[in-house]
């Protein structure tokens, strides 16, 4: 047994310190980025013209636009939300649980940005090799991107599938995780991933940690692992965590390339699941015109969300929880919040006002502007509980 003594940090242990800027504005904020991924190989369209000679036409960036991701949870990476998502040139990785025919229907389509922003997931089973094949045959290079996402990205077989994985298909960006270490996203990358997930225990709905003593802050496995990846080429997604904007840019600020929501976007329209009305008792009584009291109730809309290895997401897709396992994931009601695009839009505002208190005019300068100051309160919560509007 061995105990690493220095301090490694989650979000809510550190602040961004404000930096003098010449941003007037956060207008002139630029959140998107664009990035040439290491072991992809575009699919390069070739034309020829009339007299013959052949015109290549050349992707400069295999990816461009605002790198935040809804993460593969039911209730979050549905059709709906990756569509919503990609018209802000925003990522989805759709849940696992999508049916060979429905995922063709869905790529093989005649919009581009499904092909862009949207990556289909698989687990590491012979059988998700096979979906994977059986999508990818039917659809071409309009499937571009496959999110291959284990709980525990430690295991050899992990590993061995992402080698197989890019052996097979060399012309397509593989996302690998979770892991949670230099070491590891190294390996993960040297195997083939394009982009690792980053993350063990961290999520809104998971209950790694209590369950099994495993995981690691969150905000130092990200900026572990984007040192470690930076430096072979490749790309990491901050994967789980994040319970604010100000959490994102921090992710972002930390050096996640991609910074990857399951909680924030739960409780939408986009993500489907049925609204679930609760009606409470106040501590309020009104008045009524015979002068007695009565009590005041209220309705409050509300959405069920659950992790994806818990007991409710086993019962639905699996047949219920293997007796060797337990549940590691919560079922929650999140209050429903309706479209996504006002929490999109807060997200964003959010995060460009990051840059603009920490000097940076795009995201992509965010990373090398910030300073992280340790701190023991993050923000005042007394009126927490009292607010009836922001
Ligand atoms: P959030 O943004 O909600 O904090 O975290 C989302 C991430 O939590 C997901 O992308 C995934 O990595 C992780 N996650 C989702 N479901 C579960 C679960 O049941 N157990 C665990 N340990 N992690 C989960």
């Amino acid at each position: 047994m061995r105990i690493e003594e220095d301090t490694k940090l989650d979000y809510k242990d550190v602040l961004i310190r404000p930096k003098r800027s010449t941003l007037g504005s956060r207008k002139e904020v630029d959140l998107e980025r664009g990035f040439t991924f290491r072991n992809y190989t575009p699919y390069v369209a070739t034309d020829v013209l009339p007299d013959g000679y052949p015109v290549v036409q050349e992707q400069f960036r295999h990816y461009r636009g605002t790198p935040i991701m809804a993460a593969n949870m039911d209730g979050v990476g549905t059709f709906e939300m990756a569509d919503k998502l990609a018209e802000g040139k925003m990522f989805t990785c759709l849940v696992k649980t999508y049916s060979v025919n429905e995922l063709v229907d869905y790529f093989d389509s005649e919009m581009p940005e499904r092909t862009d922003y949207v990556a289909m997931s698989i687990g590491i089973t012979d059988r998700d090799h096979d979906k994977f094949r059986d999508v990818y045959e039917q659809t071409g290079s309009k499937l571009k991107y496959v999110c291959i996402d284990v709980a525990n990205g430690y295991s050899e077989r992990f590993a061995t599938f992402v080698r197989g994985m890019r052996n097979n298909y060399p012309n397509i960006v593989i996302i690998a995780g979770n892991v949670v270490t230099g070491e590891m996203t190294e390996e993960l990358i040297l195997a083939g991933a394009d982009i690792v997930k980053v993350g063990i225990g961290p999520g809104s709905v998971c209950t790694t940690r209590i369950q099994t003593g495993v995981g690691y802050p969150q905000l130092s496995a990200v900026m572990e692992c984007a040192d470690a990846a930076h430096g072979l080429g490749g790309h990491i997604i901050a994967d789980g965590g994040c319970t604010c904007p100000g959490d994102v840019a921090k992710a972002f600020a930390g050096g996640a390339d991609f910074v990857m929501l399951g909680g924030m976007l739960a409780g939408h329209d986009e993500g489907g699941g049925e609204v679930i009305t609760k009606t409470y008792e106040t501590n309020e009584v009104t008045k009524t015109d015979d002068g007695f009291y009565e009590s005041v109730y209220e309705e409050k809309q509300f959405v069920t969300f659950y992790g994806m290895s818990s007991k409710a997401a086993n019962d639905k897709h699996f047949g219920g929880l293997k007796e060797y396992r337990s549940s590691e994931g919560r079922e929650v009601l999140v209050p429903y919040r309706g479209a996504v695009g006002s929490t999109i839009q807060d997200i964003l505002g959010g995060v460009r006002s990051t840059c603009t208190y920490a000097g940076a005019i795009r995201l992509k300068h965010l990373n090398k502007c910030t300073t992280f100051v340790r701190c023991t309160q993050t923000h005042n919560a007394v009126y927490e509980k009292n607010t009836i509007g922001n």
